[in-house]
Order: C-alpha cells, then structure tokens, then sequence
C-alpha cells in the first residue's frame, strides 16, 4: 500500500498538464500509466493552435513542432474548394510523442511522479468518495484521484460517468510521403460517402510528406482512408496507420465526485466540430489540478468542495462546448447534395471572403464566438436559411448568445 496526496491515471496532456499544476502548488502528486514510454502509441494528428498552446502554457519549440500550418482549404462532397489563408500562423503541427514527453519533463520538474507500465484496473472507494486506485497488486491511496485515462475511460464508467451513446467515432491516422500538397494548408474533406459524421484530413509536415486521417460514425475507417487517399493522391501502398477514438459528443454530464475528478478525453472535454482534444481538455485538466490541490490544502476532497472545478468549465467553456456541439449536429444532419448546393452558393455570392475573414480574426479553439459572427452577417444567414431551412439552424441559433 501507497500513499499520496494526488494521484492522477493516465499521463497523456491532461493528466500530465492536471499534475503539473497541482505540483507547482505544493503537494504530492503521482501520475500513473499503463504505458512504459509517455506518449506512444500516438494516433494524434497533432494539430494545435497558437493560441492555444499559449493557453495551457506551453512554449513552442521545435523540439515538438514539425510545421506550421497558415489556412486550411475545405472540400464539399463534389470537390467544390473553400479556401481560407491567413497571414500569419494560425496553428502547429507537432509530434505528439515529443509533446507529451516534454510535458512529463515539465511535471517531473514541478515535483510529479510518474510510474510507468502501471495500468489501474480498478478504484478504490470507500462510502461514496474514491480514496485511490489499485492495479497489479498494488493499491495507492489518495485524498484526490483525477481520471485522466483517456477517451474509452471505463474507470469513470465503473462511478455510473457515462457519456452519451453517439459521438465516439473510430479514427484512423498515417504519415504518406511522396504526395504534392500546399505547404501550409491543411485539406479537410467533408461528405458522407468520405468520412460520414466526420470528416478527412490532410495535414502537411513539409516537402512531399502529409499526415493523413480520418473518423467516421459508421463503417471501417481503416478502409475509408485506403479510398481516401487512392482518390487524393492515388496511393495504394499505404504505411502503418494508428486508431484511437475521436469524440465529438461533448462532455459527459458530470465530472466530480467524492474525492474524484474526471478530465481530458474521459471527460468528452473535446471540440465537437473538429475532435480536437488537447486544447480544451488540458486547460480544464489544469483547474481539475489546482481544485485538487486547494482540496488537500484544505482537508476537504469532498464533492461538495471539488465542484468548483466542474463549474469554472462550465462557466468558462460550456457555451464553447454545446455551441461545438449544435455545428456539429447540424453538419451530420447535411446530405452530400446539400453540402454541395451549400459550397456552391458560397463560391457564386462571393462568401468565401466574408467567412475567410471571419476564420481570420476568429479563435482556432473557442469557435463560438466565430459561429456568432457568422450567423450574423445578414447575407451569410440568408444563404444558410435558403440552402438549410430556418428549422435546421434553430438549434444552433438557441445556442449562440444573441445580444
Ligand atoms: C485520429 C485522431 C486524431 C486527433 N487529432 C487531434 C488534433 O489534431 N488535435 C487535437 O487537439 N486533438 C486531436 N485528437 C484528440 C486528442 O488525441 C485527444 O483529445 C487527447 O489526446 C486527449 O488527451 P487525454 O490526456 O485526455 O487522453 P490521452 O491522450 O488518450 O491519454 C490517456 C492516457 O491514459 C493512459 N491510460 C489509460 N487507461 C489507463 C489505466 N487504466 N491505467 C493507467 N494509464 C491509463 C493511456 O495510456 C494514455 O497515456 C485526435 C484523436 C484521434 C483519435
């Protein structure tokens, strides 16, 4: 038997960023992962805003970053183009394995503890509070456990944190080389017959090399991205490609309990419209680790006391989350041949601009705020209601705050 004061399973970006922060506060923190190495396997694209990198402060380096990515092109179903180019970079590509590693350096330097190749089979409960968890015949008390397991999160299942049944979408994701691709634009490729509830991705790393994926809510995605990329670049030799689970079905209902807080992936604290996860969770992995370490500094882990960290996201990012959560509802209910009237209403009243400028001055991570602005220019919204229906977009309407 073990003891500490935090102990947090899983040592992916919110467990590490979770157990940075309550180290920097002074207690004792043990981090756990199944794993014998941080950050592998990898099956993250690896796509992460400046900003928001800044956000959960970590300083770019090229120790992680392998490119730099200036706008994005956006694909209909028909092929038709929506390009957005901004003037400066909007976001890197990293190497999540190097990112996750320096993370675990970061921790380790703020006075983590990191046991690798420890998987948690279990929790530890007594009454209604979890005092711990225990895995190869070990268990490790704690006064704070914070659940950072990741996207299937059956630990957070076991205490009846379930998350809702849509929205877990197999991903696939592989590195090709020897394709030609614009150096600084990401490609995403919408339509059901690609990448139904979802969408592909084309992500350059420099010179003839592009980091490729794709999820999908029904189907193999393993074989979609074989018919992706043979239509793309006609590839039919394809490298080892890596799956994982992109939730785009926004958070689960709660995230504390007696002596328990759930983040990251096991929380759904992604970004619904794009699957992003690192962001958004490890900034609320972040005050999960400050809420812990004021619960210990105090002597009290109860869940009464730890529910300022379910309110603070709440607060700060649960409009960001539903509103993600509405656009991307609405995008799934969309036919390929509504999509592609939708694209090319665009392209012919000269709307590519507007909303290229709205990405512009828009938030990479926080999207609200560009949804509202889009929904706002009258000609915008006039060519939504004319293609979707006035009924389509009430949902996301409701949830956009119009003052
Ligand atoms: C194909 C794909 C592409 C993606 N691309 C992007 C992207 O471009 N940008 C972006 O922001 N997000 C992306 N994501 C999402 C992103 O990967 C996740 O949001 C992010 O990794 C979540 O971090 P996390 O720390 O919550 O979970 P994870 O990174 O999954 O880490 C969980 C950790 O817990 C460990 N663990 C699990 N169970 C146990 C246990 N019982 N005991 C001990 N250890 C355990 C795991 O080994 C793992 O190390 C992508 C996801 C997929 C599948």
């Amino acid at each position: 038997m073990s003891k500490t004061e935090v102990l947090v399973i899983g040592a992916g970006p919110a467990g590490l960023l979770a157990a940075r922060e309550a180290a920097l506060r002074g207690v004792d923190v043990l981090v756990l992962e199944e794993h014998r190495e941080v950050g592998v396997p990898n099956h993250c694209a690896g796509l992460l805003s400046v900003e928001g990198l800044k956000r959960i402060g970590v300083r770019p380096s090229s120790i992680f970053i392998q490119h730099e990515i200036r706008g994005g092109k956006v694909y209909s179903p028909d092929g038709t183009e929506i390009r957005v180019t901004c003037g400066r970079t909007r976001a890197y590509v990293v190497d999540r394995t190097r990112l996750d590693k320096m993370l675990s350096r970061e921790a380790v330097e703020a006075g983590v503890e990191i046991f690798k190749g420890f998987r948690v089979e279990s929790l530890l409960i007594k009454g209604s509070a979890v005092v711990g968890a225990q895995g190869q015949g070990r268990r490790i008390e704690a006064q704070v456990t914070i659940d950072a397991e990741g996207a299937t999160a059956p630990l957070a299942r076991s205490l009846g944190l379930v998350r809702k049944r849509y929205g877990v979408l197999p991903g696939v994701n592989c590195e090709v080389s020897g394709v030609e691709v614009e150096p600084h634009m990401v490609e995403v490729w919408l339509g059901r017959e690609i990448a139904p509830g979802f969408f592909a991705w084309v992500i350059p790393l420099g010179g003839d090399m592009a980091r490729c994926g794709l999820a999908c809510d029904y189907g193999e995605p393993t074989g979609r991205l074989r018919d992706f990329l043979e239509r793309r670049f006609g590839l039919k030799d394809l490298p080892p490609m890596r799956r994982g689970f992109v939730l785009t079905g926004g958070p689960i209902p709660r995230t504390y309990g007696d002596g328990f807080l759930v983040v990251g992936d096991a929380a759904g604290q992604t970004k619904a419209t794009t699957g992003g996860g690192v962001i958004l969770g490890g900034l609320c992995a972040m005050k999960a680790g400050e809420a812990a370490a004021e619960a210990v500094e105090r002597g009290d882990p109860s869940a009464r006391f730890l529910r300022r960290y379910e309110d603070w996201w709440r607060r700060e990012l649960g409009g960001e989350f539903s509103s993600m959560s509405s656009a991307r509802r609405l995008l799934n209910r969309l036919s390929d041949e509504t999509l592609n009237r939708l694209f090319a209403a665009f392209k012919r009243e000269g709307l590519e601009s507007v909303i290229g400028g709205l990405v512009e001055e828009g938030d990479m991570d926080l999207q609200k705020g560009f949804l509202t602005k889009a929904l706002r220019r009258t000609q915008v919204l006039r060519t939504l209601i004319r293609i979707l229906g006035r009924m389509a977009l009430s949902e996301l309407w409701r949830n956009l705050t119009f003052k």
